[in-house]
């Protein structure tokens, strides 16, 4: 099942060079995928792109099989709610709100009530090890025990895909090795996964990489023959 494809797609942002030239790539249901690439390349336009926040210039991107082009804002974000989880380097917790609030704050869009918000966020904060850290606010927790929670949060509305933008990005190694630790666990368990990073160490533990350069996919392991990639 294809669950991303980007066709031919560019981006040319007003009054800048082209961010995207002419990428194409199809992301299938159960991958864990890499796009690794230099500062500057088009990684965060192209994980924007494939996460409906913003369109193409050129080209076409198909999501779940839906043309994103052909879709009203209100299935772009229906679409962003129930199939999209992100995460990112800056984890964007709410200071003021616990592990469980935070979390739950991933539901907010469902009209889930809020007793159910947070018995979910709960079962969610348990599968990403944090069963013991409910309660605590980020300023309590560890750079990694933070974007295990904003993993959490991704995770809460059972999304078929997490797009994740840096997500060791701010944590040392050690904390960074837990958190792809988790997204192989995760995409074990049936979630497609895409990261983008600069930092080919993180990329080089990931099944798939594609590789971007200058707004172009320069390589893409999956297109190796003899699975030596
Ligand atoms: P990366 O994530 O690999 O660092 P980006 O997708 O952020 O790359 O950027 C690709 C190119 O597009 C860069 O030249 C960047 O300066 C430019 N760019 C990114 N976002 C914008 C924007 N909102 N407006 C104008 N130019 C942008
Ligand atoms: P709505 O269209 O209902 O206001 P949003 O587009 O604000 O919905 O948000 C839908 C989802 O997309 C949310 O989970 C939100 O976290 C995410 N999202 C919205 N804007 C951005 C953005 N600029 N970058 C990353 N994620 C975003």
């Amino acid at each position: 099942t294809e669950m991303i494809t980007a066709s031919q797609v560019g981006k040319v942002y007003r009054g800048g060079v082209p961010a995207l030239t002419d990428v194409s790539l199809t992301v299938r249901k159960g991958e864990l995928v890499a796009i690794v690439g230099p500062s500057g390349s088009g990684k965060s336009t192209l994980l924007h792109l494939m996460g409906t926040l913003d369109t193409p210039t050129s080209g076409t991107v198909r999501v779940l099989g839906l043309d994103l082009s052909e879709v009203s804002d209100g299935t772009l974000s229906a679409m962003r709610a129930h199939w999209i989880g992100f995460v990112f380097q800056q984890f964007f917790l709410g200071a003021t709100l616990s592990a469980v609030d935070n979390v739950a704050q991933g539901l907010v869009y469902q009209g889930v009530p809020r007793g159910r918000r947070r018995r979910r966020a709960a079962e969610v904060l348990d599968r990403v090890g944090l069963g013991h850290r409910l309660d605590h606010r980020p300023a309590r927790m560890s750079g990694g025990e933070r974007q295990r929670v904003a993993i959490a949060r991704a995770l809460v509305a059972d999304p078929a895909i997490v797009l994740a933008d840096e997500p060791t990005g701010n944590l040392d190694s050690a904390s960074g090795a837990v958190v792809l630790d988790l997204l192989h666990q995760l995409n074990r368990e049936g979630t497609t996964i895409v990261v983008i990073t600069h930092d080919t160490d993180v990329a080089d533990r990931l099944p798939r990489r594609v590789r971007i350069r200058d707004g172009a996919v320069v390589a893409d392991s999956a297109a190796v023959s003899g699975g030596a990639g």
